[in-house]
């Protein structure tokens, strides 16, 4: 099946009315295949988030269409569009979003409890297993390091099998060596793993993970590179900072 994992289609997001209107996403047309490992970049303020919680279901485009597995994610109602976010989206935010008071099993385990899906434990052993942690799972967040926290909000992400995980800044309050355990461990669940990864980042050396670094500038596409080196995207970035001074 050729059909992308996600497609935006003329994806606009405007905040406010009137004279106080923003226009954060610009009519995006863009697919992210199946398995690919996607780095989104632009200037501050250029709709990245917008653009990740657009396609994650967690904000309603004013207009234009998202698909996911071939899902339109735009005429669901809060309900369905929850319950597809549950299924087969997974998300992860710069701030790990851990429960402080759950241990790192227990936070894992939480997307099963709130799908009312039966709780395994082996299953969520296992998820810790694969992100490195099955010797922390008792531990809570304040007990884990920053690298640690966001190993368990990955498992978590994963517990329920997303097909997609999309990541805002993931590795951006994480020192440059746990943030690169962090972004190994995102290229092999794209890739071998066969999920579709997305990742917002600031970093040069972040984005030269993933296969394809998309850019915007005010809301609007800029250009892609593709298997890009940190040099090159770094060059790259530069000059579209330049340009929006
Ligand atoms: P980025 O993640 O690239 O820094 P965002 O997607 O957060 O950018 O924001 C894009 C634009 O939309 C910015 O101008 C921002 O101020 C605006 N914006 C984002 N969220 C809101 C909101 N809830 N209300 C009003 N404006 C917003
Ligand atoms: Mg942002």
């Amino acid at each position: 099946m050729n059909e992308p994992a996600i497609a935006l289609h003329r994806l606009s997001r405007r905040y406010g009315t009137g004279n106080g209107t923003v226009t954060a996403l610009d009519q995006v047309t863009l697919a992210f295949p199946r398995g690919s490992f996607t780095a989104v970049m632009g200037p501050s303020g250029s709709g990245k988030s917008t653009l990740l919680q657009c396609a994650a279901g967690l904000d309603r485009p004013t207009s234009g269409s998202v698909t996911v597995g071939g899902t339109e994610l735009t005429v669901l109602s809060e309900r369905r569009l929850t319950l597809l976010r549950r299924e087969r989206i997974g998300f992860v935010f710069q701030a790990f979003n851990l429960v402080p008071y759950l241990t790192a099993e227990q936070n894992v385990a939480l997307p099963l409890r709130l799908a009312g899906r039966r709780l395994s434990r082996a299953r969520v052993r296992e998820v810790l297993a694969q992100v490195g942690l099955a010797h922390r799972a008792r531990h809570r967040p304040a007990e884990l390091s920053g690298g640690q926290q966001q190993r368990v909000a990955l498992a978590r992400a994963l517990i329920t099998g997303p097909e997609v995980l999309f990541g805002d800044e993931p590795t951006g309050a994480l020192d440059s060596r746990t943030g690169r355990e962090v972004l190994e461990m995102l290229r092999g669940m794209a890739g071998r793993g066969g999920r579709t990864v997305v990742m917002v980042t600031h970093d040069p050396v972040a984005a030269s993970y993933a296969d394809r670094v998309v850019f915007l500038v005010d809301g609007r596409l800029n250009g892609q590179l593709t298997e890009a080196d940190a040099d090159e995207i770094a060059t790259r970035m530069t000059h579209l900072e330049a340009a929006t001074c």
